[in-house]
């Protein structure tokens, strides 16, 4: 049996176990084996669908020591307007080269490709080659870095809740580019963001809205787009920050919360009349929703059953389907629900999210943090988890955790600058450009009111524990 010793063991070769290697091995002297089930690094990204994009800009993507993309403007299509933000084929590209000539050449990371982790023992953790299932003991002398504990989970790898029967015509969203025949109509099933980049890129394509069918039990907030904008953008970022902290000096709950970011352009919703349940974290353009909003057939069904031959089988009923139909599963829950534990444990690390989205972000402060060698208890205050429910009423929480670890790691003194300063941080370069209103106006606000949205989210937080309580 094949023996390897190291500094660290990441298990998971996606954005999160890239970017916290990148980080750890540019600002320690650290040996990382990198591991994964995949031939290459990339994660979820190596199986999108053709269309899929980023949801933020690619500017502030991917690991610290490489620039993703041209920080280019588009000035076409859905993204016009916005930063750039790269499909499958360019972060499935990034990622390979990230590997090749930044982390390979440290002569300090080794990749362990098609090989999965079955656990630990006490001689060490085994990693087995799904190739010709060799076995190699891995010993590492710091920590394992669970880098798959918010993996992500998409379309085309997944196994829907729902039966189909044979004669149906059920596909993925990587399925669309290869259709057998032309679709008397589309039944898009979920409302995440696949669904919504679904139905958009249906549109885009010249499908009729009336051709559409949607079924979307709960709608989800969505942040605006225009407010993600880094760089020469950044005042629009740093609106959103101060709105964020607004909102939360002031909420009483979650809807109240998010209701707040709708009244300030943040938050949208698909459809003005109905008020979202759901939050995870995704951004949206305006265009997109104005182009989401010609998608008339709607069902508003949580579940679905079953798809037969005539007919669709939801928990709101049965609707007509038929010949022709085509069936697009979109009920992968993308970013799913995990349970919260420390970041930092003995001989552990968990790779979370320690802020409001950006999981490269959150994967390279979780590797920085790491490389200054301060003790768990001082890593934990600086990165407390931010646990995505996907439920609406757990924002406050979410929010109280976000902030939180942000005021900490900002007046940590390496932290902080690190942070200011690292091509991840969507606020980047927001204190050059203090002369641009919106970011000196927003940093007045937010360090006027910070104290204020604290107190407000830890009783609010404090009241919904209550009320949990038996
Ligand atoms: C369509 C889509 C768009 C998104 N856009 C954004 C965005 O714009 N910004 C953002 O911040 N987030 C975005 N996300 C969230 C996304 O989850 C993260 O960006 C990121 O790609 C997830 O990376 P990950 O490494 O955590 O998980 P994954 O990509 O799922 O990687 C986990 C890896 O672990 C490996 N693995 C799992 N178990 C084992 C084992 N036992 N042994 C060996 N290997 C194992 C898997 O093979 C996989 O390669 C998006 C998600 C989706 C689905």
């Amino acid at each position: 049996m094949r023996e390897i010793e190291t500094d660290y063991l990441v298990v998971g070769a996606g954005a999160s176990g890239m970017a916290f290697a990148d980080t750890l091995v540019a600002h320690s002297d650290a040996e990382v084996v990198l591991v994964d089930r995949r031939h290459r690094p990339g994660g979820h990204w190596l199986d999108a669908y053709p269309f899929v994009r980023l949801h933020q800009p690619s500017a502030y993507y991917g690991v610290e020591s490489r620039p993703l993309g041209h920080d280019r403007v588009d000035d076409r299509g859905p993204n016009a307007g916005f930063y750039e933000r790269a499909g499958a084929d360019e972060i499935s590209d990034y990622y390979s080269r990230v590997l090749e000539e930044s982390l390979l050449p440290t002569g300090r990371v080794l990749f362990v490709g098609m090989s999965e982790h079955r656990g630990a023992s006490v001689d060490g953790h085994l990693v087995v080659s799904l190739l010709d299932g060799s076995e190699t003991i891995v010993r590492a002398r710091r920590k394992v870095v669970d880098a798959t504990y918010v993996q992500s989970e998409i379309p085309s790898r997944h196994v829907p809740s729902f039966t189909a029967d044979e004669s149906v015509t059920l596909i993925a969203p990587n399925g669309l580019v290869d259709l057998a025949a032309p679709a008397h109509r589309f039944t898009v099933i979920g409302a995440g963001k696949t669904a919504i980049d679904t139905c958009v890129w249906l549109l885009e394509h010249g499908v009729d809205p009336d051709h559409i069918r949607w079924i979307r039990g709960r709608d989800p907030w969505q942040f605006d787009r225009a407010f993600t904008q880094p760089l020469d953008r950044v005042g629009s970022y740093m609106r959103l920050q101060a709105a964020w902290v607004d909102a939360a000096a002031a909420a009483a709950d979650g809807p109240d919360f998010a209701r707040r970011l709708e009244d300030t352009g943040i938050f949208l919703r698909i459809d003005p009349a109905v008020e979202p349940l759901a939050f995870r974290g995704a951004t949206v353009s305006r265009r997109e929703i104005d182009a989401l909003r010609t998608i008339e057939q709607v069902v508003r069904a949580r579940r679905v059953r079953a798809v037969g031959p005539t007919a669709l089988t939801t928990d709101a009923g049965e609707f007509p389907g038929g010949r022709g139909e085509v069936y697009v599963d979109c009920t992968a829950a993308g970013v799913p629900a995990s349970a919260p534990r420390p970041v930092f444990e003995p001989g552990r690390i968990t790779i979370q999210y320690v802020g409001v989205g950006f999981l490269p972000w959150c994967a390279a402060t979780i590797g920085f943090v790491e490389s200054t060698g301060l003790d768990d208890e001082e890593k934990n205050r600086l990165c407390p988890p931010v646990v995505f429910t996907g439920d609406v009423t757990d924002l406050p929480r979410l929010a109280y955790a976000g902030i939180r670890g942000q005021v900490a790691r900002v007046r940590h003194e390496t932290v902080g600058p690190w942070s200011a300063a690292s091509r991840l941080n969507p606020a980047r370069g927001a204190l050059d450009r203090i002369d641009d209103v919106n970011v000196a106006e927003s940093l007045a606000f937010m360090i006027t009111h910070t104290g204020e949205a604290l107190e407000n989210l830890k009783r609010t937080v404090t009241a919904a524990d209550d009320r949990r309580r038996p």
